[in-house]
Order: C-alpha cells, then structure tokens, then sequence
C-alpha cells in the first residue's frame, strides 16, 4: 500500500500520513520508527525538543529504505531562535537524524514576546532551503496574528502549519487563513490524543459516541475515522504509537470513505478547548530548555 502524497506549495511532494513521536520514550524511539517503516509509513515527524531524533536516524538508518523514498519532518525549538543559533540547530538535527537533508524543517512555535527571534530563525530557515539542506520550511502553532507577522517579514511562505487539530479543536480559523495563503494544514493530536493522555479534558475522542456510531457503520475504529476525517478534508495527518497493533491500524485509513454526512457531523463536535499551550503565552523563560549537540 502506497500513502497519497500532496504537494506543498513549493512542488515537494509529501506523504499525507506521517508517523509522530512526541512522547516515544528515546529509547523506544529506534523500534516504534523501524515498525512504522516496516508497516509502510514513509513520512517521520519528530522534533529536537521531543530528545528521540538520534532513535529516528537509527530506524532510517537500519531500514535500507533508499532516503530518497523516506521524508523526514522535524522542528526547531524556541531556544535555539536567532539566525545563527538556527543555523546551528539544523546541524544538531541533521547530526542526530544522520542526514544531510532535512525534508521539512519546521519552526516549532512563535514566540510572540520575542517576535524579532521567530523572525531571525525563519530567515535561517529560508537560508537552509536557498542551500537546499532542506527540502521545505513551515510553522508550527502560529496563530493567523503570528502568521500575518511572519509574511510581512519574510520571503518565503511556509510550507506547513503544524497545528492542533482533533474533532473537539479544530481551529477553523487557523485552518482557513493557512489555506489563504497556500499553507498547508497539518493535525497534531490528530486522534485527539491530548484528550485522553492529558489530564483535565472531560471526555476522550476514543469514546465520542458520534464517532463510534461512524466507525461501527465502517467496521472502522474511532482512531481510523477521526484520520480518515482529518485526510478526507485536506489535512496532513501525523499520528503517534508506541504500540505495533495501532501503528498499523492508524495506517489503515485509504480503503473507506466517510460520507458528507459524517464528515459534517464530526465538524460539529468542535468544543473550542484548546489542549496544547495558548500560542500567544509561549515564552523563553517558561518554555526554554537547551537543546543538546549531536
Ligand atoms: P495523537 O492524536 O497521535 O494520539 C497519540 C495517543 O493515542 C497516544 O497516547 C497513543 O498511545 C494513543 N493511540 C495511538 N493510536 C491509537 C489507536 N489506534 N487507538 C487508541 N489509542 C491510540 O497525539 P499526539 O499528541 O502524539 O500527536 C501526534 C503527533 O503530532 C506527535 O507524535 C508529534 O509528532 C506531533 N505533535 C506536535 C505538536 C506541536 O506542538 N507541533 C504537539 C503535539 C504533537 P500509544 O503510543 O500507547 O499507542
């Protein structure tokens, strides 16, 4: 089975359906990666700040999958922002991920009180693609304010906005600006993981009963429907397991369509609770941490 790809707004073709490893214990990382490529997933998004980026390399690394068949997404952190000190995060990326070629390179947050940063590395970025060590830029959590901020400064629009996107917050403004400007939508906690991992959401997407009436009418289980749900409308999908049974089960999503019908009533379950950090609360003093060398 071969993933559908899209094509970013620079002509690079990219995988719809990626494999996520934000909480994959480092350790873990190299099997949990190795099983998704076993499985067929092409597409990796990790992050400097998730510390599990060498695991990543290691499963590319042992796959034997020709890199130009693999694309590998991962994200600079807020304490490595400023032009050079982002010119340098690509090395400690690209030196754990064992690569010389980033596919997408993606800002991890903005940092709306230090926004002459956001900007510095996001020029770096726009460097790394100009030298081709990348393949493609983006964002991630930019609100539109964020956004409209960056494109007033810079040259190259992002390919991507990585952003929160579930049934209960779906973010539809976001959502619309970045088709606006010919950015593409990518879903973190595509499942709504952050609603049953985190504490303090009152119900779980796993056991939405709207959902679980779709996924019975499909022989599909929620975790399929919600994917199928984020792809049928246009998003880029990154689930994340540690578990092989669920690796392949969120694979599975390309042999069912949901009808107009059930795409809507999954649109309405919107709850507007956010579950990750407020963007516009990001800051160094609360979020920073350094970010080893390769
Ligand atoms: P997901 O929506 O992917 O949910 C992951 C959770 O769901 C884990 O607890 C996992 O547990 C469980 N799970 C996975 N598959 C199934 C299934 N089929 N049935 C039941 N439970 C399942 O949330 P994430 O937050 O991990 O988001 C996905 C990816 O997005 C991340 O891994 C990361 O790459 C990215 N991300 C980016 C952020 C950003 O700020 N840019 C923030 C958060 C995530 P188990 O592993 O035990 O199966």
């Amino acid at each position: 089975m071969t993933i559908p790809t899209v094509e970013l707004n620079n002509g690079v073709s990219m995988p719809t359906l990626g494999f996520g490893v934000f909480q994959t214990p480092p350790d873990e990382t190299m099997f949990a990666v190795a099983e998704a490529l076993k499985i067929g997933y092409r597409h990796i998004d990790t992050a400097a700040a998730y510390g599990n980026e060498s695991g990543v390399g290691d499963a590319i690394k042992q796959s034997g999958i020709a890199r130009s068949d693999l694309f590998i997404e991962t994200k600079i952190w807020i304490s490595d922002y400023g032009y050079d000190e982002t010119l340098h995060a690509f090395d400690k990326s690209a030196g754990k991920l064992g690569l010389n070629q980033i596919d997408l390179l993606i800002l991890h947050q903005a940092l709306p009180t230090a926004f002459e940063r956001t900007i510095a590395a996001y020029r770096a970025l726009e460097r790394l693609l100009d030298e081709q060590k990348v393949r493609a830029i983006g964002i991630s959590n930019f609100m539109p304010e964020h956004l409209e901020r960056l494109l007033s400064e810079v040259n190259v629009v992002p390919a991507v906005n990585q952003i929160e996107v579930h049934p209960y917050f779906q973010q539809k403004d976001v959502q619309a600006e970045n088709a606006k400007n010919g950015i593409l939508t990518q879903a973190w906690a595509p499942i709504g993981g952050i609603t049953f991992y985190r504490p303090g959401f009152s119900k779980s997407t796993l056991e939405d009963p709207v959902i679980l009436e779709i996924a019975a009418a499909h022989g599909k289980s929620a975790a399929q429907v919600m994917l199928r749900w984020g792809v049928q409308e246009g998003r880029s999908v990154i689930p994340k397991s540690v578990k092989p049974s669920r690796i392949a089960e969120n694979f599975d999503v390309f042999d069912f369509e949901l009808s107009p019908e059930q795409v809507k009533a999954i649109d309405a379950l919107d709850t507007n609770e956010r579950g990750g950090p407020e963007p516009e609360a990001v800051t160094l003093e609360k979020y920073g941490r350094e970010i080893p060398e390769a």
